[in-house]
């Protein structure tokens, strides 16, 4: 183990975010503690890991006490996309909030510095554009996004309140739309809706007039913050700070990159709005930008290409069923080429069997509740 190493503790660590954390914290010369109860994650998101020596994985809810050993804890597990975390709405707030209370506890007994994965959600449908950290948020209480809106905004709270009353180390990020590779195709979130609609050529599902807005962030810029908000922080400074790509689009301007990077045929279709859904959402990143001396590298066409050619290796994968389209370019400005054998099998790693089984029993593209 490297002089500086530490053990390091990551919750939600089978997901797709935890995943990506924990290649970095390995590839950095850490001791991962992955804890992941696999509600939405899959351990074959971290199988490219299995015989590492310094990777364990542990299946555990968060929501129960944790008793371990660890220098530092990410506590990301929770499920993040309006399909999941309104499948079982009590859970996901029991999720956010226990689970908060129970990796502080851990936290305080040990000593260890701990970070909480915040959400942009913390602001709700925002009257203040662009968002910065010192905005209180415009937030639906009784809601079908409260659960996880509310849910994380508690956890924000102990985690202050740890800090001040237990003078504990604690960071809290918030995370605003972030995509990639070893995203579900079905989690419903609008990146991979759209890119999986695209490759199979059906309808791209726009919800409301395809007008309002979001920042989308590649997940390897996010890692790279998070990791800074940890580890290069002043010991006593407990954010929040937004993490996010300032880049904003409306959903429709998504929809039509997507079909132009697929070169796909898909037509627009427009569907009712989700109850509480954000009409603009974008993160004002200056304190980021000082503090954790870092700003996003990867464009969203450039991260696009990468995530499209995941999906349509998941897609390959999953059997004659699928129609896909041409590949496009992997690369912005590259020949238009097939995936390659090994970019399959490093998705095959990267993906799980939890996911293949979802996107066969869920239906195509899931939608979560709207207003009627
Ligand atoms: P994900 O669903 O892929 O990962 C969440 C992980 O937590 C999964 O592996 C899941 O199995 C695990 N989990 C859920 N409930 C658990 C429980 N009770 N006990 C143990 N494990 C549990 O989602 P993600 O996109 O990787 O999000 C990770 C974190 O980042 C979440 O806390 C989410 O709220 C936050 N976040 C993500 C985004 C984003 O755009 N991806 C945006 C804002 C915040
Ligand atoms: N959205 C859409 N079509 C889809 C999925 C989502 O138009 O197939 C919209 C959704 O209504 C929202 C935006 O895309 O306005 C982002 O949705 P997502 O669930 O990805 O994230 P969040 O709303 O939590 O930011």
């Amino acid at each position: 183990m490297k002089k500086d190493a530490k053990t390091v503790l990551v919750t939600g660590g089978a997901g797709f975010l935890g995943s990506h954390l924990i290649d970095r914290l390995l590839g950095a010369g850490h001791e991962v503690l992955c804890v992941d109860n696999l509600f939405t994650g899959s351990k074959r998101n971290i199988e490219h890991l299995y015989g590492h020596p310094r990777l364990e994985f542990m299946r555990h809810d968060v929501t129960m006490p944790l008793y371990v050993e660890v220098d530092e804890i990410y506590n990301l597990a929770c499920p993040a996309s309006p399909v999941h975390y309104q499948h079982d709405p009590v859970q996901t707030t029991k999720t956010s909030v226990h689970g908060a209370i129970n990796m502080l506890g851990l936290a305080k007994r040990v000593g260890a510095k701990i970070l909480q994965a915040s959400t942009s959600e913390v602001y709700g449908d925002p009257a203040v554009h662009p968002q910065p950290e010192s905005y209180w948020g415009n937030v639906n209480p009784i809601g079908p996004r409260s659960c996880y809106d509310e849910g994380k905004r508690c956890a924000e709270t102990l985690f202050f309140d740890y800090h001040r009353q237990h003078k504990l180390r604690t960071k809290v990020v918030r995370i605003f739309n972030t995509y990639g590779p070893r995203m579900h195709p079905n989690d419903g979130r609008v990146v991979s809706n759209f890119i999986v609609q695209a490759l199979r050529g059906e309808d791209i599902t726009l919800y409301g007039d395809g007008q309002q807005t979001r920042s989308f962030c590649y997940v390897d810029d996010l890692i790279t913050a998070m990791m800074r908000m940890m580890e290069n922080t002043p010991e006593d400074f407990p954010g929040p700070v937004n993490i996010g790509n300032p880049g904003e689009f409306t959903i429709r301007e998504l929809a039509e990159i997507v079909i132009e990077l697929v070169g796909s045929r898909s037509r627009l279709v427009f569907h009712p709005l989700p109850a509480d859904d954000p009409k603009q959402r974008r993160p004002d990143i200056d304190l980021a930008k000082r503090l954790l001396d870092w700003e996003p590298k990867v464009a969203l066409r450039e991260g696009l290409v990468e995530t499209i050619a995941y999906f349509r290796a998941v897609l390959l994968d999953e059997g004659p069923r699928v129609v896909l389209p041409a590949a496009p370019a992997l690369r912005s400005g590259a020949e238009a080429a097939p995936i390659a054998t090994a970019t399959l099998a490093a998705v095959r790693r990267a993906s799980g069997e939890s996911l293949r089984r979802q996107a066969r029993e869920m239906p195509a593209t899931a939608k979560p509740s709207t207003t009627t």
